[in-house]
């Protein structure tokens, strides 16, 4: 006996727990069942609002409500952020064997409400008001939430080049780092990096202890631009790397087994090539998840990651003051005092999990001065 028939226009079919049936329910319909999104009263006023629940969001949410605090955790999509993505991390401390990003992560987000941290997913917060104080973050869903600090944890998407496709082999073939166990395996295998900066260089020289060749992809005509000199000298060394200057790839071929072709196109001549290839190291940048913070007073640099710390002038940090001496940014606040960014959205960040979980840990401690110094806040 069939005991759901739904029509296809009611797909996908969501089975809850308790028996209730939800047809092709949107992801904030879903959420809410899940108890992933709860609703948002514009009354309360926060301690501390978390913009972002990957690795330094959720690991500032964890320390905040252990110590006591107030914690709102905000999230466009889901907890875990891009490690999220991440099939197996291994390089966090105290997992030898790896784990899968998802893991870390649904750890991670049981622990902060443990403690007492209030997580919402999905919603996207649109900008942040600092002209006011308590500070006022706006949602999609049309609520303002007031905190007293606020941090930035908004990380950075990896720039994806137009590849009809891309997408379906990510994990599977198309990586934009090198895992060391996709690394392994490369033994026997001609493979494939393109990116012309110093992290591409330095995946080279590592990948090339592994693959029988790389062939180096880049745009423009040299490294010399772009890459360090001692990179470009030791990569010029490798016999098994080859540069294939002003080339991009075109196309991919594949299947549920990952790539198997790669279609390469010289940009200067137009002529073409295709490799049988099945592993694809991308390095083509990352751009800040940062556009919420227009015109906000937070101050981001040309590159769009936000500025803290020492990469702020004193007169950057000049707009509220808190007392008499106070006229430095702590070292993760951004020139807005009170609030504070931390994880791959941070000009000058290691862009690492356990980097942005140790900034998720250190924004905490100042969160704390911050919120000390507040009671003698005045408006400048
Ligand atoms: C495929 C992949 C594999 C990786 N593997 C490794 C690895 O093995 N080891 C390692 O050390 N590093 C790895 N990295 C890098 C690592 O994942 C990042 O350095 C790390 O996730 C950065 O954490 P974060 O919290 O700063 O930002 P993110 O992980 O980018 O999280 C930011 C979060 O903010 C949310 N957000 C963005 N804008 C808004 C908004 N306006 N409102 C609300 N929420 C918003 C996003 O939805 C996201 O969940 C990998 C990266 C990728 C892409």
């Amino acid at each position: 006996m069939k005991l759901h028939e739904p029509r296809p226009n009611e797909l996908p079919l969501v089975v809850c727990p308790d028996g209730t049936i939800l047809k092709c329910p949107t992801e904030r319909e879903l959420a809410r069942r899940l108890r992933l999104y709860i609703e948002l009263s514009a009354d309360r006023v926060y301690d501390v609002a978390i913009v972002g629940a990957g690795p330094a969001g959720l690991a500032c949410a964890v320390y905040a409500a252990s110590e006591g605090l107030s914690v709102l955790v905000l999230d466009t999509h889901a907890f875990g952020g891009q490690a999220g993505a991440s099939a197996r991390i291994e390089n966090y401390l105290g997992f030898p064997t790896g784990i899968s990003g998802q893991a870390l992560a649904g750890r991670a987000y049981v622990q902060a409400q443990k403690f007492g941290a209030e997580m919402v997913v999905p919603v996207e917060v649109t900008s942040l008001d600092c002209t006011c104080f308590p500070y006022a973050l706006k949602l999609d869903c049309g609520v303002r939430i007031s905190a007293k600090t606020v941090v930035i944890a908004t990380g950075a998407k990896y720039r994806r080049p137009a590849i009809p496709e891309l997408e379906k082999y990510e994990g599977r073939g198309i990586y934009y780092w090198v895992p060391p166990i996709e690394a392994a395996l490369c033994g026997q295998e001609e493979v494939i990096l393109v990116g012309g900066g110093n992290a591409a260089g330095q995946a080279i020289v590592f990948l090339a202890n592994y693959a029988a060749h790389v062939h180096h992809l880049i745009r423009g005509p040299d490294l010399a631009k772009s890459m360090s000199k001692y990179l470009i000298d030791r990569i010029g060394a490798l016999a098994n790397v080859t540069l294939h200057p002003e080339s991009e790839i075109v196309a991919i071929d594949g299947g549920e087994e990952g790539v198997s072709n790669v279609h390469l196109r010289n940009r200067k001549s137009g002529s073409m090539q295709t490799k049988s290839i099945r592993r694809i190291f991308l390095f083509v940048g990352a751009d800040p998840n940062t556009g919420w913070l227009d015109n906000c007073g937070v101050k981001i640099n040309d590159k769009g990651f936000v500025c803290t710390g020492l990469d702020l002038s004193p007169a950057d940090y000049a707009r509220l003051a808190y007392s008499t001496d106070d006229h430095y940014p702590l070292p993760l606040e951004t020139s807005v005092p009170g609030v504070f960014a931390i994880g791959d959205a941070r000009a000058s960040s290691t862009k690492r999990v356990a980097a942005a979980v140790g900034e998720g840990a250190a924004a905490v401690a100042e969160v704390h001065t911050r919120l000390a110094s507040q009671k003698t806040i005045k408006m400048a």
